[in-house]
């Protein structure tokens, strides 16, 4: 085996779907393949599936995997290894990822939360490429985030640095997973806007967003999104209130950092030009200690990939490492 056939492997773990990709040492994406999680089957089939698809590319592509960076739903212990039950993946209660993936492959393994492997994937190679410093964003079913300073992800202490969606933005706000209340989760992220239209309704507004989504149980954030662009004036208040929320958190990130960009995916940054136009306009009028033109405001490059081309640095980096 020649040094030029080696590749590194990157594993994206996630509730409905996991991704799986090589790549080589320069950051090139030599091939990827996606499957549903099928989340009943327990985390040793799945893992069995995503590891038996990655030697499939690797043969396909004729490399030798030499390293495997891993992204995947938290919370996670990185110095152990383990995935510690998320929400999203049941039955993955203290699993030990990292050394069931080293056993199997032979190689050394790196993982870190989703998150802060889709943080590294838009520094690497997406909207913060060539930045040094960037805090990204996902909106989607929660709220989550990853901070990189120095060209460094930050982890801090339990590795809970960049755990943005759990600012309190809102004193006695609605209640949080986590237990606190007035998080900016608990108000912005997908989820809470579509839970917010359905109490506006329940409460007795007038909106058109049940018809459009075909019942108001069926209300998301795109709907209310949807809705507020077509003026119905329920759902354009509620998109105002989120934009208002979600600048006032951004603009504590800012004022705490002062990072060169800030970067948001998820389901909710699919609104466009909707969400970063008023969000940037209203941040600029919020800040007062930087000037906020000086940090860009923009969706992620890769999409749903950035968390799989972070999973890929995460794999390169260890590589870099003497073992
Ligand atoms: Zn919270």
């Amino acid at each position: 085996v020649t040094h030029d056939s080696q590749a590194v492997g990157g594993i994206d773990i996630g509730g409905t779907k996991i991704a799986v990709a090589i790549g080589d040492h320069d950051d090139r994406l030599l091939d990827v393949a996606r499957f549903p999680t099928r989340i009943e089957r327990g985390p040793h089939a799945i893992l069995d599936e995503t590891l038996e698809t990655l030697s499939a590319l690797a043969r396909r592509a004729n490399v030798r995997i030499a390293s495997v960076g891993i992204g995947c739903a938290g919370p996670l212990d990185r110095g152990r290894g383990l995935v510690l039950s998320p929400p999203n993946l049941p039955g993955w209660d203290e699993l030990p990822i990292v050394d069931l993936v080293e056993r199997r492959l032979d190689v050394p393994v790196v993982f870190d939360n989703d998150a802060n492997a889709a943080a590294l994937g838009e520094h690497r190679q997406g909207a913060g490429r060539g930045l040094h410093s960037l805090v990204y964003m996902t909106m989607s079913t929660g709220i989550g985030g990853g901070v990189i300073v120095v060209d460094k992800l930050v982890h801090g202490v339990a590795d809970a640095a960049g755990e943005i969606g759990h600012m309190v933005v809102q004193p006695n706000g609605p209640a949080c997973n986590c237990g606190a209340r007035g998080c900016l989760e608990a108000i912005c992220s997908g989820t809470a806007i579509a839970r917010r239209a359905r109490e506006r309704i329940g409460a007795g507004a007038e909106s058109s967003m049940g018809a459009i989504a075909g019942g108001v149980e069926a209300i998301t954030a795109a709907t209310v999104a949807r809705a507020a662009l077509d003026g119905d004036p329920v759902a354009r208040h509620l998109w105002d209130e989120t934009i208002e929320y979600l600048a006032l958190g951004i603009g504590n990130v800012l004022v705490t950092l002062a990072p060169e960009a800030i970067i948001i995916g998820g389901g909710v940054a699919a609104a466009g030009d909707q969400l970063f136009e008023p969000l940037r306009a209203r941040v600029r009028q919020n800040v007062t200690m930087l000037p906020p033109d000086r940090v860009t405001i923009s969706p992620a490059a890769l999409g749903g990939d950035s968390g799989l081309y972070g999973a890929l640095a995460l794999g390169r980096s260890v590589l870099a490492e003497p073992r």
